[in-house]
């Protein structure tokens, strides 16, 4: 019934809507859909959606726009519309409203029910909204369709228990729960056997991994594990939440040697009231002595960051805090937003919010410090060498290479395609703003 079905995936948001994306497409391929050149062309269009901030959704609503002349057209094309932002309450009657002509409606919780919700909307000839209210189990064993073969996401847990007062993530990702671990190294074992090289685990945070499961394991145990599987190159992980972060991981990750030298550290905010207004858990002096901690313990590190400006209630003074945190720490790159009140988080209903001036002011200074140091810390790696995974032609210029250190920085150098999949070594002979461009040394690339 299938054959010749294809279909079109747009994903919005992290690395977690990406890892989801690749399941839905790897459920589909086992049906027999194959993938769709353009959405023009597809059978089914999908879209794994984000609701982190309002930026987000608004991309969504212009989409479906879009995809309301195109359903005009070919009214036999099937829309469907996924992930986080039809999980908060009241979103599945506005997607009714607003976008009536969305043949099907699912959740975080259900996405790998797609074949199923898919065969329904087939046989009745009408629209489907199914959204749970929580997860069921953690569904194993599912097919994935990865973009890249050589790197791998690998979510290690599901939902977050944190509730920072800004975030969304809880309410709809629901509470934290933690894969098993013999499930997650048995897919890094499969992996690494199909010629996988790194893999990324991903979880909202990754150092509350096992607090849920009923045999004693942490997120450490886990990286040992893991370390220990044969032909796999390089581990990753995001994302660590300062206040989880113990020195028995920063010693295993130090201890480790797949595990890269890169932390991805949120820090919000450098303020200590902005911090517990936020409900972060740690004080700017706790975050600045975990830095000094894993600066020492593991050499090299390259430290990043998320920042949020114009929290509720943020003054000068304590913008100025997390200008002075920025300089203290010199970041290798943070992502900056700008707060945005989500419906249903305590901060929204927090009185004294700032206005979209200061906050576009104040996010302007902080991306103008922080490329300042993201700039200084790359020229320092002139004269260094690197051992890069050489992933592909540079997207910009594909008449170079491109690849990444084991601290995340991307290189670009000169060489033959035969080095892709290989580890080489690069000397860095100049550091730019968002990448270090430098010239293979002639042992070429390792496997
Ligand atoms: N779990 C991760 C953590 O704690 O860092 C990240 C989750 S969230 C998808 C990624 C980033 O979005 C957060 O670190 C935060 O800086 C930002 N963010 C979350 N809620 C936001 C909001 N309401 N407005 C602006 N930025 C927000
Ligand atoms: Fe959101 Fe905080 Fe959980 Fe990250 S740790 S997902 S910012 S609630």
């Amino acid at each position: 019934m299938l054959q010749g079905k294809t279909v079109y995936i747009y994903t919005f948001g992290c690395q977690m809507n990406d890892a989801d994306t690749e399941m839905m497409a790897g459920l589909l391929e086992a049906m027999g859909y194959e993938r769709a050149g353009s959405a023009g062309e597809a059978d089914v269009i999908l879209i794994n959606t984000c609701c982190v901030r309002e930026t987000a959704e608004n991309k969504v609503w212009g989409l479906l726009g879009e995809l309301k002349t195109l359903k005009k057209k070919r009214p036999e094309v099937i829309i469907g519309i996924g992930g986080c932002m039809p999980q908060q309450p009241g979103m599945a009657d506005e997607i009714a409203g607003r976008a009536p002509y969305v043949d099907l409606v699912f959740g975080t919780h259900n996405r790998h029910e797609l074949p199923r919700l898919l065969e329904l909307v087939y046989s009745k000839g009408k629209p489907l909204y199914e959204v749970w209210d929580k997860a069921a189990v953690i569904p194993e064993g599912l097919p994935v369709r990865r973009e890249s073969r050589l790197k791998a996401w690998v979510p290690i847990m599901f939902g977050c228990n944190n509730y920072c007062t800004y975030c969304i993530v809880p309410y709809v990702r629901g509470r934290e729960r933690s894969r098993e671990p013999g499930a997650i190294v048995t897919e890094v074992r499969n992996l690494a056997l199909q010629g996988y090289r790194e893999v990324t685990l991903l979880g909202q945070n990754v150092n509350s991994y096992g607090k849920d499961l009923p045999e004693k394991v942490d997120f450490a145990d886990l990286l040992k594990m893991l370390n220990a599987v044969d032909s796999l190159w390089r581990i990753r992980y995001t994302t660590s939440h300062p206040r989880d972060f113990s020195d028995k991981l920063i010693k295993t990750i130090a201890s480790c040697d797949k595990v890269c030298e890169n932390v991805h550290l949120p820090a919000q905010a450098g303020s200590n009231r902005i911090l517990a207004r936020m409900n972060r858990g740690y004080t700017r002096e706790y975050y600045l002595g975990l830095v000094e901690r894993i600066r020492t313990t593991i050499p090299g590190a390259s430290l990043t960051t998320d920042l949020m400006v114009g929290f509720p209630g943020e003054t000068q003074e304590d913008f100025n805090d997390t200008l002075d945190l920025v300089r203290r720490v010199r970041y290798d790159q943070a992502f900056t937003f700008v707060y945005n009140p989500r419906s249903g988080t305590p901060a929204a209903r927090m009185p004294d919010q700032v206005s979209e001036e200061e906050k576009s002011r104040r996010i302007q200074e902080l991306i103008a410090v922080q490329k300042e140091i993201s700039l200084a810390r790359n020229r320092a790696e002139e004269g260094r060498i690197h051992e890069v995974l050489v992933e592909g032609p540079s997207e910009n210029n594909p008449a170079f290479l491109t690849g990444r250190t084991r601290t995340n920085k991307k290189v670009v150098f000169s060489g033959s395609e035969s080095l892709i999949g290989t580890l080489a070594d690069v000397r860095i002979d100049e550091g730019k703003l968002t990448y270090l461009a430098g010239s293979l040394l002639p042992a070429g690339g390792r496997e």
